[in-house]
């Protein structure tokens, strides 16, 4: 298996210039909209393989989990993008005088990133990684029916607790290795994915990683996002709780007390200890 672990393959080619980043709860965010963040992911995507860049999309629940997860504080610092996935992220920003122009949700920057394919007509190969069993061959189905120029050259559903075992790692690596794709949808959750990504990004011979959560199941029709007047009012969170409670309500009744707590922190200049 090849690894990336040259000095040269270390360099961070930093897309965002400095005056477009902003600093909240601790993290740097990139002030993208939509269009740019796509335009960067097909400029890594034109160039010939050095590295694998990766892109994390951060919601409440993520500001939540840096403050105490510091694998997390890891991959953030690394990543290549960081793109404000929710409304109350940039909500916040404009509050705190750190404005982001929009919000770029991982599972709406994979399809703008196909339709972008369709429309330029250069092919796209794509590794779906993640998602239960059977879900990312239908999502492959639908995305070659919507995006001809897209095509699905790897797919692999990891059993759960794979992060806990090397060799189901070492798999993964080879899979992706064999077919060296321009983009690998990482759907495994998070923080799992970005710790993972970011553990193993010298050895993911991809050139774009999107760490982008239930993208897979929305690609399959699995799982389906919120009406789009639920998404503009910024309730898209309700929609989700509402469809998956058992697993979502403790976490968003954490992140609903811990993360205005952040805000008011950052409001009064007290330090952020990531
Ligand atoms: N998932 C997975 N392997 C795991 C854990 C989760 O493939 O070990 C998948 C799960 O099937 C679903 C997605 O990760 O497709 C969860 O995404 P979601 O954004 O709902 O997770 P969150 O980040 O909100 O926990």
């Amino acid at each position: 298996m090849f690894s990336a672990n040259s000095p040269d393959n270390h360099e961070k080619s930093m897309v965002t210039p400095k005056k477009l980043q902003r600093n909240l709860f601790g993290i740097r965010i990139d002030a993208l909209r939509m269009n740019e963040a796509v335009a960067s992911l097909n400029q890594w995507i034109a160039k010939p393989f050095d590295r694998c860049r990766f892109v994390v999309t951060p919601n409440v629940d993520h500001a939540v989990l840096l403050q105490e997860n510091q694998h997390l504080r890891d991959s953030y610092r690394e990543a290549d993008l960081i793109l404000a996935d929710g409304h109350p992220i940039v909500w916040a920003s404009k509050l705190l005088r750190q404005p982001l122009p929009e919000r770029v949700p991982g599972s709406e920057l994979v399809p703008k990133l196909f339709d972008s394919s369709s429309q330029s007509g250069n092919p796209m190969r794509v590794f779906l990684l993640g998602a239960a069993p059977g879900v990312a061959e239908i999502a492959a189905k639908n995305m070659k029916a919507s995006w001809p120029t897209v095509e699905t050259v790897g797919i692999y559903s990891p059993p759960l607790g794979f992060e806990h075992d090397a060799a189901e790692s070492a798999k993964i690596l080879y899979l992706i290795d064999a077919v060296r794709p321009d983009v690998l949808v990482v759907g495994l959750g998070a923080p799992k994915q970005e710790i993972w990504v970011h553990q193993h990004r010298d050895q993911i011979g991809a050139k774009v990683a999107l760490c982008v959560g239930a993208t897979i199941d929305f690609l399959a029709g699995e799982k389906h996002r919120a009406p789009l007047w639920m998404q503009r009012s910024g309730i898209e969170w309700l929609h989700r709780m509402c469809s998956e409670p058992k697993r979502l309500v403790k976490r968003y009744a954490k992140d609903a007390w811990i993360f205005p707590q952040l805000v008011l922190r950052q409001m009064f200049g007290a330090p952020f200890s990531i």
